[in-house]
């Protein structure tokens, strides 16, 4: 190693996890704020593989959440989206992810972006003692969730969008509009290849 390869800073990168089933704003809006507060390097998108016993009916894989990610991100140089655990399949612990990432990029300081809801359940994180070696948490406050954690985490504070994947996935269900709702390329997308129509689970 050189002396200034030693010496370069380390990335910061963030790290959002979760099945984007389909993704919306309200997660975009959440990772802007967290990547510009902090000032991290990237945010990446991670999209988690389809657990088996979940009954997605008009097969949302893994490749059609991606999809639908790589579109609502076009444009936006902060983000990106990572497929390791779309790669792996089955079910991905937090702390073997976190685990590889670190050992594929080890000139990456990570972060890991959680909403508040997720706070409470650290605890109960498969090797959480473990997992916190391996990343800092950053947490985006919601109402109705105290910032209160036994775990260091790096609290952001962003504007309260209530949108879900479940409310998004019931309106186009019941033939309601998700303008606004999602990134138009995202709709058109949805439109296009009639997702989520006929769901059967909300
Ligand atoms: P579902 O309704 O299926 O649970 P979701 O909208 O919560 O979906 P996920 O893919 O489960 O989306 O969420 C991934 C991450 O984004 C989680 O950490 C979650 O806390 C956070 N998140 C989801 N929706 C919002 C929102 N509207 N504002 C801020 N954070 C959000
Ligand atoms: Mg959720």
């Amino acid at each position: 190693l050189t002396e200034m390869t030693i010496n370069q800073p380390k990335k910061r990168v963030g790290i959002m996890g979760g099945t984007f089933n389909p993704i919306h704003n309200g997660h975009l809006i959440m990772a802007d704020q967290v990547g510009t507060q902090l000032g991290l390097d990237k945010v990446l998108f991670m999209p988690n593989a389809t657990p088996p016993h979940v009954d997605l009916k008009k097969a949302i894989d893994g490749r059609t959440r991606a999809r639908l990610i790589r579109r609502a991100i076009t444009g936006n140089p902060l983000f990106d989206l990572e497929t390791l655990e779309l790669q792996r399949g089955g079910k991905s612990y937090s702390y073997n992810t976190l685990l590889a990432l670190t050992q594929l990029h080890p000139d990456v300081e990570y972060y890991f972006i959680i909403g508040a809801d997720e706070v409470e359940y650290l605890p109960t994180w498969y090797r959480i003692d473990d997992l916190l070696q391996l990343t800092t948490f950053v947490a985006v406050k919601r109402k109705g969730h105290e910032q209160l954690s036994r775990y260091p985490v790096i609290w952001v504070d962003s504007p309260m969008i209530e949108i879900s994947s479940t409310d998004i996935r019931r309106r186009i269900k019941y033939g309601q509009s998700i303008r606004y709702l999602v990134p138009e390329a995202v709709e058109d997308y949805i439109k296009e290849h009639k997702l989520y129509q006929d769901d059967k689970k909300d």
